[in-house]
């Protein structure tokens, strides 16, 4: 981050003291967070969960964002991997959930196309289109924000699927657009631009519809889509405080 936009977030924490936003991860609060997000008009258009400008939604301190926030207080409140023995792969790691994902109980494998970037993980190179896991290996596969840059998505979610111990769940966040069916890939473009207009982002292949839970359900997956408001993980008020999205449900893959 550039030095002069890091000093105006530290004058918008200044500005902004308060208790109504609470972020889980440094457990600061204040009036209202930061504004975060790329504008993209058809997120916009067919209204995407997990993606796209919003406001009031970045800490100012340690730049955690809503999508991450609800992945925290999922594994808090709705799991038993701070309990309970569990192996964890972690693919193409999110750094705030990977940083507080750890304790007696955790074991974090993080898996990535890309290690150079994770190198503090001590990083295992993976394709998650292809494996090299043994069938039924972990408790736990997060793969959060990767499918969408994926060519064969449909191998990614069997091998997921495989590498999954029965009784165990995935976590597979996409940017999701809720008021579209079906799924738009044009693996005829070629330009950044045309990906972008079409896909959302130039590194996208596609921009999931709700036909995203059909694929899931092909690759063998039972679906939970899990929201916090109308599941009550906590409190509304409580919700409002760390501004999770309504629109984003944590997408639970259970491979029972
Ligand atoms: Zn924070």
């Amino acid at each position: 981050m550039k030095p002069i936009k890091k000093l105006r977030n530290k004058i918008f924490a200044i500005i902004n003291p308060g208790k109504k936003v609470y972020c889980l991860y440094c457990k600061k609060t204040y009036r209202k967070f930061l504004h975060e997000g790329v504008k993209s008009p058809i997120f916009k258009k067919y209204k995407v969960a997990g993606g796209g400008y919003k406001l009031n939604v970045q800490c100012p301190n340690c730049y955690s964002v809503d999508r991450s926030r609800l992945l925290y207080l999922f594994f808090q409140t709705r799991t038993e991997v701070y309990k309970k023995p569990t192996k964890i792969l972690h693919i193409s790691p999110n750094k705030e959930i990977a940083n507080v994902l750890t304790g007696p109980t955790i074991t974090q494998i993080v898996g990535t196309i890309e290690p150079e970037q994770y190198m503090e993980y001590n990083p295992v190179r993976l394709d998650v289109q292809q494996m090299d896991f043994k069938d039924n290996e972990f408790d736990v596969v997060i793969c959060c924000h990767v499918i969408e840059h994926v060519d064969d998505d449909d191998k990614a979610m069997r091998e997921i699927y495989r590498v999954l111990k029965p009784g165990g769940f995935a976590v597979l966040q996409v940017p999701l657009a809720i008021n579209l069916n079906k799924t738009i890939e044009d693996k005829t473009l070629k330009t950044d631009k045309e990906r972008k207009i079409a896909h959302g982002q130039v590194d996208h292949v596609r921009l999931y519809g709700l036909d995203y839970f059909d694929k899931l359900k092909a690759a063998g997956f039972r679906v939970v889509r899990d929201n916090p408001y109308t599941n009550k993980w906590l409190p509304e008020a409580e919700l409002q405080r760390h501004r999770l999205d309504p629109i984003e449900d944590v997408i639970v893959a259970n491979k029972d």
